[in-house]
């Protein structure tokens, strides 16, 4: 077993670098500083705008299949409350995106996107595909019934091991461990910074570090929202025409697996959703978007037509990987106005490549 590496009571190391101390202080640069910055985006965004630079960079963008990328879907309350909010979109947030899609893309499944044959789509429209990564309830819940209202289908990639279980992803065990030891004053490490580091610790480490963690944090006790999708949700988002693909078995980091790992990771979670949604299974998505050129094997000879990373970018036609199909991660902070709403002007700057 690979040796433990000295460790506080919160799990981490006692001279971490991500140990970050925060003062009410710190607390207020941190928001003005947050503030310019958007206000600086803003206004970029505007004069982009107005010199007609972002409509000239989308029609430079037109053949291109254009793949966002999201996670979960939260009201605002619970999007602050979770480990780490960048990963969640309010559903204002994502309603406002989905306009902007339905007026300018003919939005498609990521299958249907990269299929060989598409002449069913509407070629006077740019192509593009919206992927909700690792399947929590909360999309069923929350992103499932703004589509529908807008008229748009989705890539959903589901944790397969994780799906009719009651069982939380590693990663929102240790954020909500964490959490919990901040409450108790037990700890004052950043969550989302302490998950990084542990994504830096061999699978075993990573283990020894979750078991620790919670140890001292007691049972995380999970809302419904919390957990990934039931069969029975991932059967609803199939029969509304969405697309459900793989985003492996247990939400390792791939490159660490060995090859019996491998293939349970790309093949057996595959074959298992498969089952499960009654459909084949062709597309994939890369944990925390690492990959290898073992993996890539891995994942062909798994049966995948494509698989998506989390490199940012546009998928030029004639020039896609299609097992390195980039996409646009959306941070809702990123694409706000000042005030905080959903920028149009922003996120049509961030989906044609004119800001990454
Ligand atoms: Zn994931």
């Amino acid at each position: 077993m690979a040796k433990s590496p000295q460790r506080g009571q919160d799990g981490c190391r006692g001279k971490s670098p991500y140990r970050k101390r925060t003062t009410p202080a710190g607390d207020k640069e941190q928001v003005e500083a947050h503030t310019l910055k958007s206000v600086a985006r803003s206004m970029v965004g505007k004069v982009a705008w107005a010199t007609g630079s972002i409509q000239k960079c989308e029609r430079a963008a037109r053949d291109a299949v254009t793949v966002l990328c999201y996670h979960r879907v939260l009201p605002d309350d619970q999007r602050r409350a979770y480990h780490d909010p960048d990963l969640v979109v309010t559903p204002e947030t994502l309603r406002a995106h989905c306009r902007v899609l339905a007026e300018r893309y003919c939005v498609v499944t990521l299958g249907s996107a990269l299929a060989p044959d598409t002449t069913a789509f509407d070629r006077g429209k740019p192509v593009a595909v919206i992927t909700f990564d690792d399947g929590y309830r909360d999309n069923i819940l929350h992103a499932a019934p703004i589509l529908r209202e807008v008229g748009l289908v989705a890539t959903f990639f589901v944790i397969a091991g994780l799906v009719d279980t009651e069982r939380q992803p590693w990663y929102d065990l240790a954020g909500g461990a964490l959490q919990a030891l901040q409450r108790s004053g037990r700890s004052r490490t950043s969550p989302k910074e302490a998950v990084a580091h542990a994504k830096t610790l061999s699978p075993a480490e990573r283990q020894e570090w979750l078991a620790d963690l919670l140890r001292a944090s007691g049972p995380i006790q999970p809302r419904n929202e919390d957990l990934i999708m039931t069969s029975a949700q991932l059967r609803d988002l199939v029969a509304a025409g969405h697309e459900v693909g793989s985003h492996s078995m247990t939400h390792p980091l791939l490159p660490q697996c060995t090859d019996e790992e491998l293939e349970v990771e790309l093949s057996a979670s595959r074959e298992l959703l498969g089952k499960l949604v009654g459909k084949s299974i062709d597309t994939f998505c890369y944990p925390n978007g690492d990959w290898d050129e073992r993996v890539v094997a891995a994942a062909r000879k798994s049966g995948y037509i494509c698989a998506t990373s989390l490199r940012p970018g546009l998928n030029r036609r004639g020039e896609i990987a299609p097992f390195d199909v980039k996409r646009w991660f959306i941070d809702q902070g990123r694409l706000a106005s000042p005030s905080g709403k959903p920028s149009d002007e922003l996120l049509r700057m961030k989906i044609c490549g004119l800001v990454t």
